[in-house]
């Protein structure tokens, strides 16, 4: 891998996305490119900010971890694929854009414990990996998790990750978005 730095990491992001981008999302009808694609695309029609666009399209880069660099993935206690994501992208992205990728998984804990009409949108595939992934939060942990800063983009981008999902939907490619992340990158 070419040594990652904020000239080169949107590239290698969009390499990313058309070399892998067609491998198959986690039991979904969706590609891994197209649920990612489908997510930005709900941040924008909702109006969210430019980070959280960039979140949205990037929420699910940890599942290719053989892309992220050796000391990114050092970082991780378990290596978790929004783990993985996020200390891969914190070097290069602000919080607002890191935070809810790294809480993505921990989000969907969270609304099974408080709104059960959200436990409603989740795939069969999304179930089984709640499963895994804990199941719904217990109180405590609701506690905890609220006082998270980004709690509010954290609740957005869990409602457009289950609506990513419709392998009808037509959406902007990956270049569409291509100025709008170039701008978020920190130097
Ligand atoms: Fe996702």
């Amino acid at each position: 891998m070419t040594n990652l730095n904020s000239h080169n990491i949107v590239n290698h992001i969009e390499d990313i996305f058309n070399r892998r981008g067609a491998e198959s999302y986690l039991g979904e009808d969706v590609t891994m490119s197209q649920h990612m694609l489908q997510a930005a695309q709900c941040a924008k029609k909702s109006g969210a900010d430019d980070s959280l666009i960039v979140a949205a399209l990037l929420h699910d880069i940890g599942h290719y971890q053989n892309e992220i660099p050796e000391t990114a993935l050092a970082k991780g206690k378990n290596n978790y694929h929004e783990e993985a994501g996020a200390n891969f992208l914190e070097d290069y992205f602000p919080l607002s854009v890191v935070e809810p990728i790294r809480q993505h998984v921990a989000t969907k804990r969270y609304l099974c414990a408080v709104r059960p009409e959200y436990f409603e949108l989740l795939s069969a595939a999304s179930i089984d990996t709640l499963n895994l992934q804990g199941g719904p939060m217990s109180s405590e942990e609701v506690i905890e998790f609220e006082k998270n800063d980004y709690l509010e983009e954290c609740i957005k981008l869990r409602y457009w990750d289950e609506d990513a999902k419709d392998s009808n939907r037509i959406c902007p490619s990956f270049s569409y978005y291509r100025a709008l992340i170039e701008s978020l990158v920190k130097n």
